[in-house]
């Protein structure tokens, strides 16, 4: 087994495909290599040997030193230098480097190789000892600190008093004696924290060095690393040797990095910063203050011309704007990285649309290379991102919770919902901050800019709602301690009263005590408002150019879960074809309504239920009108009502005492009725279609309701397709007892109007007996006309986890790795992902070409969708301002 790859005079033994085995650097440097570019020399230890180390017990395979000894010498043969010697000493850095590029692996180790002897003669033979000492103290600092651990500020109160003594402020001012002592200094450090002398061996720094770059992959850090960013599957890290090249030689020499293309904004322009006279990560270090690259062009006019050359080299080389590092000595250039840059949401856009005009890369590339957190950046408004660090680095950081929602907001901190209303209606901004949400908290929700809760997971009440309107919200944020009474939250040592000013970032989850200024997105206010200024800028049109793309590749349908004629307008500017998922509950949370509803709930006979229903009707029907209108020509699904009944009742005291006043009855009543309607498991209880089963009238209502607006709509011209959909079926009798009254109920109105309006009958599947017998709910004259699988619910079922109490115990499992992911977030697939498909292939064998759809949280994810595409649904269906980021994910399930 091959275990070392080596590079240098132009040809080398790896190249850019091989990111698996070399690491990113390592392809690269040897990609580089071969396309031309100046690149020392040297070889990549494979992440093989990683692999291996971790497999066989810690151990390193039997044949890599005998390996390695043949590319050392293939290298000092190269570089015409050779370890340890006098006359012509090989100084070599040590760089980790896995495929995906990852902070928390081991840091570089640079000028291994030298000892006193080496340093001194080398000192001589070029003829600058300041140099060869400054090169010595820095290896010692970085074997000590990145190879045994010394902390690191042991060494800098060295360096500090030597500069105090000399009387200096810079490193780059000490002379070549006052650097001698400070690596002797440097050196008693490394003895008296080690217990070991400092090694002199070049080969013995070398293994010690690669050593410990294998032992890095391994750590805490690097361990979280990989989990937070769900890297897996990797073998583990290359180690990479390299010749020194030394950018501390003087005033011709220097060091820096650059971008190809501006990284925060995109635009076409060389975007970096170097140092002269300067070595490795000073310029990241903030040691002294870099030039701007473009100053380059005075100070080095040549080598800012090979410099842009080679930029444009790389660029067309690898297709994308690249991220590189790069070093001058003695006025001559070496690359030493290249890599595909980070970038903004807003430069991901903005390069791969110039790259598109450019005739650089085909709209299907363009789409692949913008992620969803991309565009996301687009739509929401974002905190001034160096406002944001520098409030961070006041300590300003409150607390940070899952981020919910997207966007940011300022504003006012209160601590209900009516106080919500009211600071808003006075013209506040306010930022709503609860333990949890229900329900009854939504007007406050709405009236607020930005939401944070204290317990609940991605797909809790205050999660889900939030979503739904774009609404900027952070949940679970563990850490809040919030007093209702005091009206203050308290964490990290800070307590923020009512009435004083938060941050709140919804794309990170983190909350800023004081305020940040925030910008708004001209995409929404072009697409949504149809704000005419907003729809000139460039970033509204990349927009729109990039959503056609994706809409010219996609199969998939992307629909949205939208309860209200607003939710449905905003879905259809960004472009959803039809509604998944309408919930109907949330409709009478509105307003006044919930009397009636409780009015309803109280009745003790038939007609008197009958009665209550019949002031929601109205309600009702005007919201689908509104919702069928939006929608013209598109599908609207339309759950039947699903929460438990108790859901709609008071929690408090005095919301009975209110109730049992409007209803005029005793509070008795009122604490009866709650009393008869607890459950131990509500979410497992009278809820779904058992609520219609056991009281048709609802569900004759909601039929009613449906059809008279489609009706109504219907004779204004509006194409209406309404889909009813019952939920919650386990067990295809349910399905057959309801849809019978519904068709019923539809047929007679549609008869007695006359009006030419055709519906579906459906289910959710969600309940995972249901997908196991879907052919039977679909067979038949009876069976459903749809499927839409409720994959929230199917997964809360399949796993048995409480989606709101999850948070208690995720983490764990993430931690001993039983989870890779929050399920509610990214389909399982191999479990409830099975279901979907069980549940698509036997719905299909009992009604061919049955219409199959996804309404669950899933439907907004890249991930799930890209599954759902495989699995043949024929739409997925997400929250409005969702709805891009599927278009783009149902693009790239294509390509
Ligand atoms: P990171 O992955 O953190 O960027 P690198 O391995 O790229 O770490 O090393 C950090 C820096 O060390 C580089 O940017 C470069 O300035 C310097 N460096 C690494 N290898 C060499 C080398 N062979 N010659 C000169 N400088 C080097
Ligand atoms: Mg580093
Ligand atoms: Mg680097």
């Amino acid at each position: 087994e091959k275990y070392v790859y080596s590079w240098g005079g132009g040809t080398a033994e790896g190249n850019a495909t091989m990111k698996q085995e070399l690491g990113g650097k390592g392809a690269n440097l040897a990609e580089m290599t071969t396309i031309g570019v100046p690149v020392p020399p040297g070889f990549t230890v494979s992440t093989k040997v990683c692999g291996y180390y971790y497999s066989h017990n810690e151990t390193l395979p039997s044949t890599l030193e005998a390996e390695i000894t043949e590319h050392i010498a293939r290298l000092e043969k190269n570089k015409g230098a050779t370890f340890g010697d006098l006359e012509n000493p090989l100084l070599v850095s040590v760089r980790s480097g896995a495929a995906v590029s990852m902070p928390g692996m081991m840091d570089t180790v640079l000028n291994l190789g030298l000892n006193d002897d080496v340093a001194a003669a080398m000192g001589k033979k070029i003829n600058n000892e300041r140099m060869a000492y400054d090169s010595y103290r820095r290896f010692i600092n970085m074997f000590g600190d990145v190879v045994m651990g010394v902390d690191h500020h042991k060494f800098e109160v060295k360096l500090s008093e030597a500069k105090k003594k000399a009387g200096v402020q810079n490193d780059n001012e000490l002379s070549a004696d006052e650097l001698k002592e400070v690596c002797q200094e440097y050196k008693k450090v490394y003895e008296a924290e080690t217990g070991e002398a400092f090694p002199t061996d070049a080969r013995d720094q070398l293994d010690k060095s690669i050593m410990a770059v294998i032992k890095s992959w391994m750590t805490p850090r690097a361990e979280l690393y990989r989990q937070k960013e769900k890297i897996f599957g990797l073998e583990g890290t290359a180690v990479n040797v390299q010749a020194m090249a030394f950018g501390n030689m003087g005033q011709d020499s220097g060091t820096g990095v650059a971008f190809t293309r501006d990284p925060s904004l995109g635009t076409n322009e060389f975007y970096g910063e170097f140092l002269v006279d300067a070595q490795g990560e000073d310029v990241v270090a903030g040691i002294r203050t870099p030039m701007p690259i473009k100053e380059m062009k005075t100070v080095w006019p040549d080598i800012y011309k090979e410099l842009d050359d080679i930029r444009l080299k790389l660029e067309k080389h690898y297709g994308d704007m690249q991220d590189v590092e790069f070093t001058i000595e003695k006025g001559k250039l070496y690359m030493l990285q290249t890599r595909t840059g980070k970038r903004t949401g807003l430069a991901a856009v903005k390069i791969a649309w110039d790259m598109v005009q450019e005739g650089k890369i085909s709209k299907e590339e363009a789409l692949k290379r913008i992620d969803g957190d991309h565009l996301n950046q687009l739509l929401f408004p974002i905190l001034n991102p160096s406002e944001k660090a520098s409030a961070i680095s006041d300590n300003r950081l409150f607390s940070t919770g899952l981020p919910a929602g997207p966007g940011a907001a300022t504003g006012q901190v209160v601590f209900t919902a009516d106080d919500a209303v009211a600071w808003h209606k006075q013209g506040k901004n306010v930022i709503l901050v609860r333990k949890e949400t229900s329900p009854e908290d939504v007007a406050g929700m709405a009236s607020a800019e930005a939401c944070i809760t204290s317990t609940g997971g991605m797909t809790s009440h205050a999660a889900v709602v939030a979503r739904s309107w774009g609404k900027c919200c952070v949940v679970g944020a563990g850490d809040l301690a919030i007093d209702y009474d005091a009206k203050t939250v308290t964490c990290n040592g800070m307590t923020v009263k009512e009435g004083d000013i938060l941050a709140v970032d919804g794309s990170t989850g983190e909350m800023i005590v004081g305020e940040i200024p925030t910008s708004a997105s001209p995409v929404i206010a072009g697409v949504v408002d149809g704000d005419t200024e907003a729809q000139k800028t460039e970033v509204f049109k990349m927009f729109n150019d990039i959503m056609n793309w994706a809409d010219g590749v996609k199969k998939l349908t992307v629909r949205t879960n939208a309860d209200s004629p607003r939710d449905s307008k905003v879905a259809r500017a960004l472009g959803a074809q039809g509604i998944g998922l309408c919930r109907t509950e949330h409709m009478f949370f509105e307003g006044d309504r919930v009397w009636s509803v409780r009015k309803m709930i109280l009745a003790e006979s038939e007609e008197a239920r009958k009665e209550a229903i019949a002031e929601l009707l109205p309600y009702q029907r005007e919201d689908f009108e509104g919702i069928f209108k939006e929608m013209d020509g598109y599908g609207c699904t339309i759950r039947l009502l699903d929460p438990p009944l108790h859901e709609f009742l008071p929690g408090d005291e005095a919301g009975m005492k209110e109730m049992a006043e409007r209803m005029n009855v005793d509070i008795s009543v009122v604490k009866e009725k709650i009393e008869s309607l607890h459950e131990l498991n509500p979410m497992l209880g009278h809820r779904g279609c058992r609520l219609s089963i056991t009281y048709p009238e609802i569900c004759v209502m909601q039929a009613q309701a449906i059809i008279e607006a489609a009706c109504n709509e219907a004779k204004k011209g509006t194409v209406v397709k309404p889909e009813i959909m019952v939920p919650l079926i386990g067990k295809e009798e349910e399905f057959q007892i309801l849809a019978k009254i519904i068709r019923e109920t539809a047929d007679a109105i549609i008869a007695e109007r006359g009006v030419d309006v055709s519906y579906q009958v459906g289910t959710m599947m969600e309940i995972p007996r249901a997908t196991l017998v879907a052919d039977k709910v679909s067979g038949g004259d009876a069976g459903a006309e749809f499927f839409s699988f409720g994959t929230n619910d199917l997964t809360q079922m399949t796993f048995g986890y409480s989606r709101d109490d999850i948070g208690s115990f995720l983490p764990e499992y993430l931690d001993q790795k039983i989870l890779r992911e929050d399920p509610f977030q990214s389909i399982d697939q191999e479990g409830v992902g099975y279901l979907v498909e069980r549940g698509v292939t036997l719905g299909r064998q009992g009604r061919p070409g049955l219409k199959c759809g996804v309404c669950g949280e899933h439907g907004g994810d890249p991930a799930s969708v890209k599954f759902f595409h495989g699995v043949g649904l024929d739409y997925v269906s997400c929250s409005p301002y969702r709805v891009p980021i599927a278009r783009l994910a149902a693009a790239q399930a294509v390509i």
